[in-house]
């Protein structure tokens, strides 16, 4: 029978360019049509109903019944305008995946009638059995109910899924008891807090400032290869990467892909992932092919926060979906190849007034730059006094692939900002004295304005090799997994930007108290900051085994795996911290850490069981034919009576094989007692770290084995599509 490799590569050719994709005229035409927008909210509610909106969305109100009752009644008639029959709440649980429960408009009424029905209880809450969710333990097996909460911030939208429409409602997910058990919650909770405390600073220097939001533009990496292919990996299918496979003759090395012509069939799937994306308002702005083959970026227009953050769990659903009308498939792993680079997301991250200034964008004037240096030099220290917890906000078992390994940002969390900000910090931190004014030498040099030549520079030959690097006006955080729900890490940063904020605003009002003037007092704790958080700063390259020196040096973690990572989640520092700004009770921490270990050991395990199946149902079967082959060819030509010497190189390829193939059997072999001994360790913690320590070393061994197999192993006995294939052939 032929193998679902070679069916696969057979039908490749006949897939090509089967899906037409309509081209609307303008994105302007379809954009947001999908989605119920303010605009759209004008149109279907009464004037009651849409202020309750509207001032619900500026200012977190709650929304009465009756206002909830006409808002979904306006919904409702909007959405079966458009065909749509269900309706569902859309939630971020703690999967990383998104969820949905659809039930119909249609009910029947007491007396046996039907109607179609989506009344203010339907929008505002539901009961999802929730009971396999992960909880960490949260909720008790008896209290299995957990309810979603309508979140009028993102606006309802139509998923268009096949033929089916179904009306979406964004939602956050908590226990019964209240506790958070999804992303947005907290990261809701955290946008909150980030507000208060920044709010607070702001009106240091204005103060018509009434709200900050943070803003973010995420980019998103991505590998797209051959439906047909992929199926015949199960390692893809079942662990989102390539646990074997030999290095093609040609990888990444040419670079000949990054920013290359994009190829046809990929293209035509990105546009048609991009119209459906422009339907439901995501804002896509650029598309690129990425530095590996078959790799690919897409990224919007910033949003604020929590809407970006939903765009973009929206758009990777929509991606896998429109994927598969391509028979192509995307990787969203963080490693999906050995030996070419990964796929991260980069989290382009600022805080906005609402007087429209961007916080993070150097002014005109040394007034307003005074702000930004505030608020530049406030990010600073957040990332030095909590690189433990933003390393922890990236931890997952595949980030682990890809931080540190020389093709991504480091373990280490650093800052980057440029040789002219590091001028600018340099000479407010050795200013002497505190005598202070606007016409005094180190606030001349804070007229950055003037040196907006220097900062481009910087921005445009920036630092890639930094986790957390200043781009001109925001920060962009690099050590992101590509397939991350940003929400988390998002949640992590706004908490630690709102905690040094606040202690900011304390510091300096006890110098004003004390007799300061305000912009002294501010310099006086910015040039303190500065001091402090110097350590965190660095301009050099990342990948670097030097850095690894020099940060070991001064101080810095370097937690290169996943199971200690988390750990920073609940020391006594961060309870207090999320606590303290209310976007995470002590419980939910716990149980984060919790949930973020099982699914760590969950994924080595499946990881681990992946590769001992395959090694025993393809590669040892595949070679042990391929050894049968050699032998009877020896003994063969041993009958006819050829001398040893004629067959030396059969015999020589027939002992390598039979040493692989029995190295591969032992070393799964051991992997196997490995697993159960990790199984039988008590907590999940220390679980974790032995998936970390004493069974993922096997996957590299076994894999060694493995890959110099498929050099030696007749091709056409090889059953799993090789890289070459997976990433040439589309
Ligand atoms: P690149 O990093 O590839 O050079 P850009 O710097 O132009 O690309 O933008 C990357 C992302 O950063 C985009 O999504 C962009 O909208 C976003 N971005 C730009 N300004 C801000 C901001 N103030 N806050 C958040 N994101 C921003
Ligand atoms: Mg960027």
């Amino acid at each position: 029978m032929q193998s679902l490799r070679f069916k696969a590569i057979d039908n490749l050719t006949s897939v090509n360019g089967e899906v037409s994709v309509e081209s609307p005229a303008k994105i302007t035409d379809i954009f947001g049509e999908n989605v119920f927008t303010l605009k759209t909210a004008r149109e279907f509610l009464s004037d009651d109903a849409y202020k309750s909106l509207v001032s619900s969305i500026k200012t977190g109100q709650k929304i009465d019944r009756s206002a909830a009752g006409q808002i979904a009644a306006g919904i409702r008639q909007w959405a079966q305008g458009k065909g749509v029959t269900h309706y569902t709440h859309w939630f971020q649980p703690l999967t990383g995946t998104s969820a949905e429960k659809h039930d119909s408009f249609f009910t029947l009424k007491g007396d046996g009638s039907a109607i179609e029905e989506f009344d203010g209880n339907a929008l505002t809450q539901q009961e999802p059995d929730a009971s396999s969710f992960p909880s960490g333990g949260i909720r008790a097996t008896f209290e299995a109910r957990g309810y979603t909460a309508w979140d009028p911030t993102s606006p309802a939208f139509i998923m268009n899924i096949g033929q089916g429409l179904t009306l979406c409602v964004p939602t956050i997910f908590v226990s019964y008891t209240g506790e958070c058990l999804d992303y947005k919650a907290p990261l809701l909770k955290s946008i909150d807090a980030l507000n208060k405390a920044a709010v607070d600073v702001c009106h240091y220097f204005d103060k018509n400032v009434g709200k900050v939001t943070a803003t973010l533009g995420w980019e998103q990496e991505y590998f797209v290869i051959d439906e047909g292919l992929a199926n015949a990996r199960p390692d893809l299918i079942m662990t989102g990467r390539t646990v074997f496979g030999h290095s093609p003759a040609k990888g990444q090395q040419l670079e000949d892909h990054y920013f290359g012509a994009i190829p046809e069939r990929v293209y035509a799937f990105m546009r048609d992932f991009e119209y459906e994306s422009y339907r439901l308002g995501i804002p896509l702005r650029t598309r690129h092919n990425e530095v590996a083959p078959a790799q690919f970026e897409c990224a919007p227009i910033f949003e604020e926060l929590n809407l970006a953050v939903d765009h973009n769990t929206l758009l990777m659903d929509v991606m896998t979906r429109v994927a598969k009308r391509h028979k192509l498939r995307v990787l969203l792993h963080e490693k999906p190849f050995a030996g070419i680079n990964g796929s991260g997301k980069h989290n382009n991250w600022s805080m906005a007034t609402d007087t429209g200034v961007n916080l993070l964008a150097p002014g005109k004037t040394p007034k307003t730059n005074l702000m930004f240096l505030a608020f530049f030099v406030n990010t600073i220290k957040a990332v030095h006094d909590h690189a433990d917890l933003l390393r922890a906000a990236i931890a997952s078992a595949g980030n682990d692939h890809r931080l540190g390994a020389n093709e991504a940002p480091p373990a280490i969390i650093s800052a980057y900002i440029g040789g002219y900000l590091t001028k600018v910090l340099t000479a407010v931190e050795e200013r002497v004295g505190d005598k202070f004014d606007e016409q005094d030498e180190v606030m001349l040099k804070l007229d950055i304005h003037k040196n907006i030549p220097e900062l481009l520079l910087d921005n445009t030959d920036r630092n890639r090799t930094s986790p957390f690097a200043f781009t001109g006006n925001k920060f962009e955080f690099r050590a992101v997994g590509s397939s991350a729900n940003c929400g988390y890490n998002m949640t992590i940063l706004n908490t630690i930007m709102a905690e040094t904020l606040s202690s900011f605003k304390i510091e300096v009002d006890a110098l004003i108290e004390k007799g300061d003037k305000k912009e002294v007092a501010i310099m006086q704790i910015l040039k303190n900051y500065i001091k402090a958080s110097k350590a965190v700063l660095f301009e050099g390259d990342g990948y670097s085994d030097e850095w690894q020196e020099e940060a070991a040096r001064r101080g810095l973690p370097n937690l290169k795996t996943t199971p200690l990572a988390l750990d920073s989640l609940v020391t006594d520092k961060a309870k207090h911290l999320f606590h303290k700004h209310k976007v995470l009770s002590h419980v939910e921490l716990e149980a984060r850490h919790e949930i973020e270990l099982e699914k760590y050991i969950k994924y080595v395990q499946i990881e681990g069981r992946v590769i001992g199946d395959l090694a025993g149902n393809h590669i040892l079967p595949a070679s042990i034919r391929y050894q049968n082959v050699l032998l009877e060819n020896i003994k063969g030509l041993k009958e006819v009576g050829i001398p040893a010497d004629g067959y030396k190189a059969q015999m020589n390829v027939l002992v390598e094989i039979s040493d692989h193939i029995n190295k591969v059997q032992v070393l799964a072999e051991e992997m196997t007692e490995a697993r159960k001994a990790a199984n039988a360790l008590a907590t999940s913690r220390e679980k974790a770290i032995a998936y970390c320590e004493k069974v993922k070393p096997y996957f590299d061994e076994i894999r060694y084995s493995v890959d110099k197999l498929e050099l030696l192993v007749d091709d056409s006995e090889w059953e799993l599509p090789k890289y070459r294939e997976l990433l040439f052939l589309r």
